[in-house]
């Protein structure tokens, strides 16, 4: 097995992965009809379920071909029964993604939107929902990625289901990174791809949820073909197999990226996350930058921080400065302010972190810029 040349993603995935990961999509070729197929798959959704530590008769996952945008759309558009509307809690970009499907399928639903560096308040979620006895389901993003806030998803779910709403949280960028307990977080449905916090390849994404809320939602309006739930649970159920072509090679690095997943453990792994993040804390604030989340509300797994206040400051010559030395580094998401973002996904660990800076760094001095940066105005009070 020849090694790769390694690079850095700082970005929100994908992420880097290991060689044994990569190499695992060079497989014979096989028709994913086969026996041996439905067998590796049926382990993967067993396997999915078990890393949020799902009861397997009550919990269950199912996978499509796609992007992790792919999930939220099947959520939103199969979940919700005839008559009755959505209620979204919204604090940041991908959440505002959620509220756009919404609107795109036309889904009756409330968004209650709060700014992209607080977090909402559970007594008007509350509220919200005595108000609108309508709203079947409730919908949050866990980790927003755009600026790395934590939502309270525990404490959100528990107010869902005393009103009766069923709760879907996007755990896209904190799933096997961030442990989750499905049944203790109160989750009904949570969702990733397999490019994030498995560190396998993009291609793969999968739902993880309640299966008689699946099958509940068989007579609900059916608004996709493609990207629907029950249809494609149904399926798998009948068949072991995906309703229409699954990404073959992808899967045999997803089957790999669970092994390692396992031999690292749920704790170990976690545990180099945070290593990763605390490295990236520390270098950010020698460096002078200020980010943009109040620590005790980061996720710790994605930091924004704020463009510092110097003229010489190019970010695109920084990014390429960097990406020429095997590191990636990322725009912000967040509208009408100038940030960029550094992430702890990824199979990395704290000397890759260290070994960024010093490019970096450099990459800081190369524009002029003096550092440590004059205590930037970036930061918001
Ligand atoms: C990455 C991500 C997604 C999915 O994005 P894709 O580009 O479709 O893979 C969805 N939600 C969150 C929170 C994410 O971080």
């Amino acid at each position: 097995m020849q090694p790769l040349r390694r690079n850095i993603l700082l970005n929100p995935g994908p992420a880097t992965t290991t060689d044994a990961v990569k190499y695992a999509q060079v497989v014979p070729d096989i028709c994913p009809r086969e026996r041996e197929f439905d067998d590796l798959m049926r382990q993967m959704r067993a396997d999915l379920v078990r890393i949020v530590h799902g009861d397997p008769d009550i919990y269950t996952a199912v996978l499509f071909c796609g992007s992790g945008t792919l999930n939220m759309d099947v959520c939103l558009n199969s979940l919700l029964p005839e008559g009755k509307q959505i209620l979204l809690v919204n604090n940041g970009a991908y959440s505002t993604r959620a509220h756009e499907i919404c609107q795109a399928y036309h889904l009756p639903h409330l968004n209650y939107a709060v700014e992209y560096d607080q977090l909402p308040d559970l007594d008007e979620i509350d509220r919200l929902l005595d108000q609108h006895p309508d709203v079947a389901l409730v919908y949050t993003t866990h980790n927003e990625t755009g600026t790395g806030l934590l939502n309270p998803i525990r404490e959100i779910g528990a107010i869902a289901h005393r009103h009766g709403a069923s709760f879907v949280v996007d755990t896209t960028s904190t799933y096997a990174m961030r442990p989750i307990d499905i049944a203790k977080d109160n989750i009904d449905f949570c969702m990733a791809s397999a490019q994030k916090g498995l560190m396998a390849m993009t291609g793969l994404s999968f739902v993880i949820g309640k299966r008689a809320l699946i099958e509940a939602s068989r007579h609900y309006p059916t608004r996709s073909y493609y990207c629907n739930l029950a249809l494609q649970y149904d399926y798998f159920e009948k068949t072991g197999e995906m309703h229409f072509t699954p990404p073959v090679q992808t899967i045999y690095a997803a089957r790999q990226a669970i092994k390692e997943y396992f031999a690292e453990g749920e704790d170990g792994k976690w545990a180099r996350h945070q290593r990763v993040f605390s490295a990236l804390h520390r270098g950010l604030a020698r460096l002078g930058f200020q980010e943009v989340i109040r620590p005790e509300w980061q996720s710790g797994l994605v930091i924004a921080a704020a463009y510092p206040d110097d003229p010489r400051w190019d970010f695109d010559a920084v990014h390429d400065y960097c990406y020429a030395r095997g590191f990636t580094i990322y725009p912000g998401k967040i509208a009408g302010a100038n940030t960029f973002r550094l992430c702890a996904l990824g199979a990395i660990d704290t000397p890759d972190i260290e070994a960024f800076f010093e490019v970096f760094e450099a990459a800081l001095r190369s524009l002029g810029i003096p550092l440590p940066l004059a205590s930037g105005k970036g930061e918001k009070q």
